[in-house]
Order: structure tokens, then sequence, then C-alpha cells
């Protein structure tokens, strides 16, 4: 059952997700309308509920849920991506991560769910803006507890040690590979989330003079399909490109 407080996707038809909170009286949400979060309490997790002239199912949010359905202030950080940094990098339960920079906090949720409930992402920002903005999307979603941050600039230095791995996503990751050497655990990992291969060439470069291993760069395309009982076939539109994606594993 639904408890007070809990965090709750109603899903239409459609794929549509919204997120709310069941608690708390009538407010607008977009895609649903005016509804007050209490009426969700003591409904079943995966039951429908009938609303104007639609029907929702409430799920317990996923985590590609949480990620898509955040307020957006920068390019995020997609699924595609975010999970694939997840596998690559051994993100788990306990793990302790630092990242740079938060933008609207996709990648930080992805990060914080998996090192949850017991490690802990540490985000280092420059934009006093941004950490606001994405400190609300995290309180949202509840993952706020296994987030830290920090405003500053990541390529003067990383205060935390014996890291289990460093993930950039901001303009220049190269100038933040000696530092992340430092905070890294002997055979801690590296990531960097590049949109351009010259970002990519210049961050190859530096992780091969600080002496990392397994240096290597991939791109994630993802194509979506329309499964139809009249025949199935790849939806028309792609999303072509985001970022290349470059991992490495620390060495002594
Ligand atoms: N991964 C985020 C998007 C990050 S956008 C998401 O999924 O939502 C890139 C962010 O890096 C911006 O917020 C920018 O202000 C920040 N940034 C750029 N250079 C930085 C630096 N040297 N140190 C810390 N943050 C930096």
């Amino acid at each position: 059952m639904i408890r007070k407080g809990d965090l709750v996707a109603l899903a239409d038809d459609e794929g549509g997700r919204t997120l709310l909170r069941a608690e708390g009286g009538v407010q607008k949400h977009k895609g649903v309308g005016l509804l007050a979060g209490e009426r969700l309490v003591g409904l079943p997790w995966g039951g429908a509920l009938e609303h104007g002239s639609k029907r929702f199912r409430l799920l317990r949010p996923s985590i590609r849920d949480v990620t898509l359905g955040l307020a957006r202030k920068a390019q995020i950080v997609l699924p595609k991506d975010a999970s694939r940094i997840l596998f690559e990098c051994d993100i788990k339960a306990g793990s302790r991560v630092v990242e740079a920079g938060i933008g609207s906090g996709a990648l930080t949720s992805a990060l914080a769910w998996a090192v949850a409930p017991s490690g802990k992402v540490t985000t280092y920002e420059l934009r006093e803006d941004f950490l606001q903005w994405a400190r609300a999307n995290l309180d949202a979603s509840g993952l706020s507890p296994f987030v830290e941050t920090k405003q500053g600039d990541i390529t003067q230095g990383i205060a935390e040690r014996d890291l289990d791995a460093v993930v950039l996503d901001m303009p220049n990751p190269w100038d933040a590979v000696a530092h992340a050497k430092k905070a890294l655990r002997g055979d801690g990992h590296f990531c960097a989330y590049s949109p351009l291969v010259s970002q990519v060439e210049q961050t190859h470069k530096a992780l091969r003079e600080h002496g990392f291993i397994d240096v290597r760069t991939l791109e994630i395309i993802e194509r979506t399909w329309a499964v139809q009982e009249r025949g199935s076939r790849p939806d028309h539109e792609m999303l072509g490109h985001t970022a290349w994606l470059t991992f490495a594993r620390n060495a002594l």
C-alpha cells in the first residue's frame, strides 16, 4: 500500500509519468491536473487511479522516471549513458563517488540511487544557481541524503581521498585528471562524459600522462522501436548524439 509521504509515479497509457508525493491538499500537477496527494494514501502499488477523463497506474518511481522527470536547466545525462557509467565504474551501494558538475542533477540522481543507502556522492559545481536548482530536484526525489554538494572548481583540487570513482561532466575534464589521480583509491574508476571528440583526445592524453590504465572511449547508440500488431519497425526519429564516454582505471 502507498503510505503518506511516499513518492509515486502516475503513469498514463502513453508512457507519460508525473511524480508526486502522497500527502497534502489539492495542487496542480503537469499531465494530471488538480489532485490532492493525500488521495493516493492507502491505494495499492500497481493499482489504478481514475482521475478526470484519464486513468493512471500508481508505480514506485524507477531511477529512469526520476531522471527523466526532473526539472531541467542544463543538458542532462540520459539513461542510456548514465546506466553505462554505473556499470563501467562499478558504482554500487556503499560506493564513494566524486562528480562534477551538477547541472540539473540528473547524473547525480543516478549516482545517488546506486550508492544508497550507505555510500555518498560528493558533487563539485561552479555555479550557485545550478546547485540550488539541482538540490531542489534531489529533495523532490528523496535522494538528497546521499549527496553532498560543494560550490567550487574541481580543476582547483579534490579534497576527498580513497574514492571508488570520479565522474566528470564538464567542458575540460583533462584539467581535473591530476586531482582525480590523487583522490582515487589505487585501482579506482575514472569517467568523463564529453560531447566533443576534441575533449576526448585531450582527456586520453592527460590520463596516459598520469599513468591511468584501461583508457577507452565508447559511444552508446540507442534505437527505440514501435512494436505493433500490424508490424514492427524502428521509430522514425532517433537521438543522434549525446556524448562519448571515456573510462579509465587508476593504477599505482
Ligand atoms: N551531469 C549533469 C549536467 C552537467 S552540465 C546532469 O546530468 O544534469 C555541466 C555542469 O558543470 C554545469 O553546471 C557547470 O556549471 C559545471 N562545471 C563546469 N566546469 C566546472 C568545474 N571546473 N568545476 C565544477 N563544475 C563545473
